[in-house]
């Protein structure tokens, strides 16, 4: 195996072909490149990569599905697991878990899993960031490069990894290096140490392959963003004569919200802010009702500020206003008459749900991902509205008071519980029902059926992704079938059918800034489907961004 690698090329001549690098002037010739510089000069920016990781403690949301091959299907989910925390690198990098309070610690955040009896660990999953957090340093590790090539934008080179000594830890595989800054843009292998770790902890062997990405968020700085890993060849799994495989997404995101309060406290205020929000619109005291109103939208407003804090909530961008067209076409058809224009954010969180705090109703990010059509968001989005419009309470005005919110991240999504009653429930159903009927969705409908017949068949199967954390269940796993009236206009599914489109895989529509949480919609066209094994609804898919470099700021 040594062998193979002492024959490295030495020297890459790296042409800077006029244009490529945008704004600086193109060097006429090449410049011939020493290998060993480049990788030096990696590990620099590797080695920049990880104090920035230490500094902030962006989200960090791992989702796993345990697959078992159907012979008429090929693999469909059984069971799944989902994570969602902060990311911290003291020692090591670790995943500590929102929503659990303190009860989280060390064999606390272990899960047992069931059926399959794989087990996961979340820091383990934190551990896939990076391929190795001792940096892969040219003492113990050997390089082969392999070739140049473009990932998105960025042009690199491409190197085969693999540790100088035969053991038990280090990375192997392949990365991918930029030509700007020598940053890791992409690396994919397995990592021992990883394994190690994951193995010795539950005593069976395990490795993880994982295809990692960074995103370059501002000039110069590149961010681990998603993880992708799967593995096919469980040895438990054999040893018991049944076919199964994992395969999981990590998502990163949220640096800037996490990273303000430590690196730029605000110091001075300016006493004439000329952004300041002069909200008196009248000279004279607000009456009771109006007062009251005021109250809640005091509420209102803490809640989504607290929200968008701690980086679960993205900030009001293009998105948003795609949702509120479709409710608008929703209030204008049905001649809705509402004190509050009601707006829409996301949460961008991949569990799908929905819920309204006041007159802002928040969709999950992997809720409009899966979504297949207009209809079905429609569905969605008229469901909250039906709260608004039957005047169910619409916010918890203890919100009201400032010292509610002062709970720390972890805690907040217990704080943060927007479940109604059955009651309430079921009559916003009704409602919902009504509205669709007379609005321009209303020869759609067997879509947004199909929809939610797709979500309660998975729903025993995939109980994490279809359960909020914060507001409405979607699908009452499968006991209590809600909007029976829709699923019953829609058709059977189809699952041998590639025409039919229940539900889109996770991923399918939305691309987050994992700087700022910014959304974007991917408006690539959907390819059409080759075969049944590429229409497995609600699935995770491998993730590959398109890589841009970031403009500076102006
Ligand atoms: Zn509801």
């Amino acid at each position: 195996m040594r062998a193979v690698f002492l024959a490295a090329l030495l020297t890459i001549v790296v042409a800077t072909a006029p244009g490529v690098y945008g704004q600086s002037p193109a060097a006429p010739e090449a410049a011939p490149l020493k290998v060993d510089d480049i990788l030096d000069r990696m590990n620099r920016s590797e080695s920049a990569v990880f104090v920035r990781m230490r500094m902030y403690h962006p989200l960090i949301e791992v989702y796993i599905q345990n697959l078992t091959l159907d012979e008429q299907l090929g693999w469909a989910p059984t069971e799944d697991k989902y994570f969602l925390g902060q990311f911290q690198l003291a020692d090591a990098p670790r995943l500590l878990q929102l929503g659990q309070g303190r009860k989280s610690r060390g064999f606390g955040s272990r899960l047992t899993g069931t059926g399959t009896a794989i087990q996961f660990l979340p820091d383990g999953f934190a551990a896939m960031a990076a391929p190795d957090w001792h940096l892969l340093e040219r003492s113990r590790y050997d390089f082969r490069f392999v070739r140049r090539e473009f990932l998105g934008e960025a042009r690199c080179f491409v190197f085969d990894v693999q540790p100088r000594r035969e053991g038990k830890d280090g990375f192997s595989g392949r990365i991918w290096v930029e030509d700007r800054d020598f940053n890791i843009v992409r690396f994919n292998g397995i990592n021992r140490g990883t394994d190690q770790t994951l193995s010795s902890f539950f005593r069976r062997t395990l490795s993880f392959h994982v295809d990692g990405w960074r995103v370059n968020v501002l000039p110069g700085v590149w961010l681990p963003s998603y993880v992708y890993s799967e593995e096919t060849d469980l040895a438990t799994a054999r040893s018991s004569g049944r076919q199964a495989r994992f395969k999981s997404q990590t998502r990163i995101w949220g640096y800037e919200a996490q990273g303000t309060e430590s690196t730029q406290q605000l110091t001075t205020i300016r006493v004439d802010e000329p952004t300041i929000d002069d909200r008196t619109d009248s000279q004279r005291q607000l009456s009771p009702v109006l007062s009251q109103r005021r109250w809640e939208e005091e509420a209102e407003l803490n809640v989504i500020e607290r929200l968008e804090k701690v980086g679960l909530l993205a900030p009001v961008g293009e998105v948003d206003r795609v949702l509120e067209v479709v409710l608008n076409n929703l209030i204008v058809s049905n001649d809705l008459t509402i004190e509050r224009t009601p707006r829409c954010r996301i949460l961008l969180t991949s569990p799908l749900e929905s819920f309204t705090v006041g007159h802002t109703i928040v969709l999950s990010r992997g809720l409009i991902d899966v979504l297949p059509g207009e209809a079905g968001l429609a569905m969605m989005l008229a469901h909250e509205l039906s709260h608004l419009v039957l005047g169910h309470p619409l916010i918890d005005t203890k919100f009201a008071f400032a010292d509610r919110l002062m709970v720390n991240d972890a805690e907040l999504l217990q704080t943060l519980q927007f479940r109604r009653t059955p009651r309430e429930e079921v009559t916003a159903d009704e409602k919902v029902i009504e509205l669709l009927k007379k609005s321009p969705y209303k020869d759609k409908l067997a879509d947004a059926g199909l929809f939610l017949r797709a979500i309660a068949q998975r729903a025993k199967q995939l109980p994490m992704l279809i359960q909020p954390h914060i507001g409405d269940h979607i699908a009452d796993a499968g006991q209590i079938l809600r909007l029976a009236e829709l699923m019953d206009q829609a058709p059977a599914l189809a699952p041998e059918s590639l025409d039919q489109v229940s539900a889109l895989s996770l991923g399918a529509r939305l691309v987050v800034n994992p700087w700022n949480g910014r959304l974007l919609l991917d408006r690539t066209p959907a390819v059409p489907l080759a075969s049944i094994r590429e229409k497995v609804p609600l699935a995770v898919t491998p993730l590959m961004p398109y890589i841009k470099y970031a403009a500076p700021q102006s």
